[in-house]
């Protein structure tokens, strides 16, 4: 498999990858199978992988969120009332289903982050870094294998050493 930015051949290789995210910092998955470019550097994540990625980065960000301070958090009723939407309607929201506004699960209630919920009624996401952010950014792409076809997640900046995130 050749590269599409500089026409080098993918190797596949197997190990640990630090990633980088802009909400949560580095992070780390092992023992996972990714194909590198001998040419430029840029990898290729099978959809295993891929999948492994995803479930490691929802897994530290949980992490993240539930480890701030409980004063940042208020009910359901008040994140509602501030989105001047119903409870029912907040519960059922797709976007904020899917974690655009960060939350955390206490007693079996859902208390969501305040500044979360103020920014997703700004913007229409209520996501903000969890880290603090470093100025060492890496500028590279990164791309997911399925069927044979390159997709690119630009969410991801990656890189083989480093700290780990906890
Ligand atoms: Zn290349």
């Amino acid at each position: 498999m050749r590269c599409l930015r500089c026409g080098g051949e993918y190797q596949m290789r197997r190990g640990t990858l630090v990633l980088k995210d802009k909400f949560i910092g580095d992070y780390e998955v092992h023992a996972v199978e990714y194909f590198e470019c001998e040419g430029c550097d840029r990898f290729l994540f099978p959809e295993q992988t891929a999948r492994k990625i995803e479930q490691r980065r929802e897994e530290v960000k949980r992490h993240l969120i539930s480890h701030r301070p409980i004063r940042e958090f208020i009910t359901a009723s008040e994140a509602a009332d501030i989105l001047g939407i119903s409870r029912q309607a907040l519960h059922k929201h797709r976007r904020i289903r899917r974690g655009f506004i960060y939350s955390i699960e206490l007693g079996g209630r859902i208390l969501y982050n305040l500044k979360s919920v103020l920014k997703f009624r700004e913007c229409g996401d209520g996501r903000f870094p969890l880290i603090r952010q470093s100025d060492e950014e890496q500028d590279d792409t990164y791309a997911l294998i399925t069927e044979g076809s390159e997709q690119v997640l630009p969410e991801y900046k990656i890189q083989r050493t480093g700290p780990t995130a906890f």
